[in-house]
């Protein structure tokens, strides 16, 4: 054992230096303890083993093609349900706003503001379509909205649980005020043509 020639590995590149070295010779790496040859030799093939990977993976990385421009995401059984009912909703009131523009106004010389509501119920049927389709394709939307952005993203992120969720609120409530806006075409088709 006395005789047992002593190394130091540098961890990083995986050489051999002198057991006095302090620092690698080759890349500067502050050296470990010195150790015995059998056990260095070892230690070196891992470490060369380990580089090779790397420079596999980079290489990997370097020759994969673009990054992703559009992922996908996973809708939930909820979000089918939430985004279908959705649909309906914007269909009917679209029907509605168009069915108002033929309807007369019952609100003749009463100072009401018949054609903003008429264009505010095109407007709110604009959004629902939108909110429908990010619904049902979240993925897809979701992957257009980052790309028209401003912001530019190499990989499109993808969305926490937490977001999604909360878009489902935003959903509910925007359906909510969509059918309170039916309810309001009803109304005013109900008078327009009953007089009442
Ligand atoms: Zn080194």
């Amino acid at each position: 054992m006395e005789n047992e020639i002593l190394v130091k590995v540098c961890s990083k590149c995986g050489i051999f230096n002198s057991e006095r070295a302090e620092k690698c010779e080759s890349c500067g790496t502050k050296l470990d303890e010195a150790i015995g040859k059998k056990e260095a030799e070892d230690l070196s093939e891992e470490i060369e083993k380990r580089n090779k990977k790397i420079s596999a993976d980079i290489a990997e990385a370097k020759t994969s093609g673009p990054a992703k421009k559009e992922i996908d995401l996973p809708v939930s059984p909820f979000r089918k349900v939430l985004g279908i009912i959705m649909a309906v909703v914007t269909v009917v009131m679209t029907l509605g706003a168009i069915v108002l523009i033929f309807c007369p106004n019952p609100f003749e010389g009463k100072n009401m503001a018949y054609g903003e509501i008429i264009i505010g119920g095109f407007l709110l049927a604009f959004i629902m379509a939108y909110l429908t389709a990010f619904c049902l394709f979240p993925g897809k939307v979701w992957s257009a909205q980052l790309y028209f952005s401003s912001y530019r993203y190499s990989q499109v992120p993808i969305p926490s649980d937490y977001a999604l969720n909360m878009q489902c609120v935003a959903f509910i409530f925007f359906t909510l005020m969509a059918i309170g806006f039916i309810v309001l075409e009803v109304w005013i088709m109900f008078k327009a043509f009953t007089g009442v």
